[in-house]
């Protein structure tokens, strides 16, 4: 598919650099879409001990299911990296960033309760609703 088609759906999908949507993959028929994200990235931050500029030691097959596009199942696969850090030691996957991934969503929930607090003083803090 086209470079627009795939920048339009790392958008939609949330992605965060390095990582994009390299190839998607229609099947109108099982109602699925599936795609294949990838990091350009050769060097990255260790996300054990936060040291910058650490060397790719190896490269993970995942698959996760993703939450659906409209009517699709949507499927993303990666080769997840693999940090090998100089300074700590670890090897360490270094995580997908994207929207529904929990802990990002948890931080957009605690920065919504913030501004809550920040904007309406005079609200109850104490609700918890859905968003
Ligand atoms: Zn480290």
């Amino acid at each position: 598919m086209s470079l627009q088609v795939e920048s339009l759906f790392t958008a939609a999908l949330g992605l965060q650099a390095p990582w994009k949507v390299a190839k998607d993959d229609l099947d109108t028929a099982k109602r699925r879409i599936d795609f294949e994200v990838i990091s350009t990235a050769r060097r990255l931050g260790c996300p054990s001990c936060g040291a910058a500029d650490q060397g790719v030691h190896d490269r993970v097959r995942r698959d996760w299911r993703h939450l659906d596009f409209f009517q699709f199942e949507a499927w993303l696969h990666a080769d997840i990296t693999r940090i090998g850090c100089m300074a700590c030691g670890k090897t360490t996957q270094v995580p997908v960033r994207h929207h529904y991934e929990p802990q990002v969503h948890r931080w957009h929930r605690r920065q919504r309760q913030a501004d809550l607090r920040m904007h309406t003083p005079a609200t109850p803090m104490f609700r918890d609703e859905p968003f």
